[in-house]
């Protein structure tokens, strides 16, 4: 995963998240990359501040100091989702797949679920049209600050 900073010609900035640098090439080319403030197709790559994120390792950096501040609240967003969804999801584990289908087809209580699923059960629901939405993980447990 890669996220670029972007810029349309109204310089309203925003990020992009793109599987790799030809995604982003062909999403700009084929018109698809729009501004979301203002729907702008003029959008470009804000050059040298780029983020690549792989799983665990949105950490911040300690070379740039404003680029610190952004990842730290990213990391307070991202950590407010995750409380949001621990505090209002139905936590059953390992058995997420498991529940995620029971539900789709009627066989369980409809409600918001959360857990662990292989990236093979993950492709598997989405083939059968059951929708999962993976979370970044969490930057830190916050379990151990409490
Ligand atoms: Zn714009």
């Amino acid at each position: 995963m890669i996220i670029y900073d972007l810029e349309c010609d109204a310089k309203h900035q925003f990020e992009g998240w793109f599987k790799n640098a030809d995604e982003f090439t062909e999403q700009q080319l084929s018109g698809l990359l729009l501004c979301p403030l203002c729907g702008s197709e003029e959008v470009r790559k804000i050059p040298s501040v780029s983020h690549i994120a792989r799983g665990a390792s949105l950490k911040p950096s300690r070379e740039q100091g404003s680029d610190e501040m952004v990842e730290a609240s990213k990391q307070q967003v991202l950590q407010l989702f995750h409380d949001y969804v621990n505090r209002n999801f139905d936590d059953v584990g390992t058995r997420f797949a498991e529940e995620a289908k029971k539900i789709h087809y009627g066989e369980a209580d409809k409600r918001n679920i959360r857990g662990t699923a292989t990236a093979e059960q993950v492709k598997e629901l989405k083939e059968e049209g059951v929708s999962a939405v993976q979370l970044p993980p969490v930057p830190y447990d916050k379990d151990k600050l409490n």
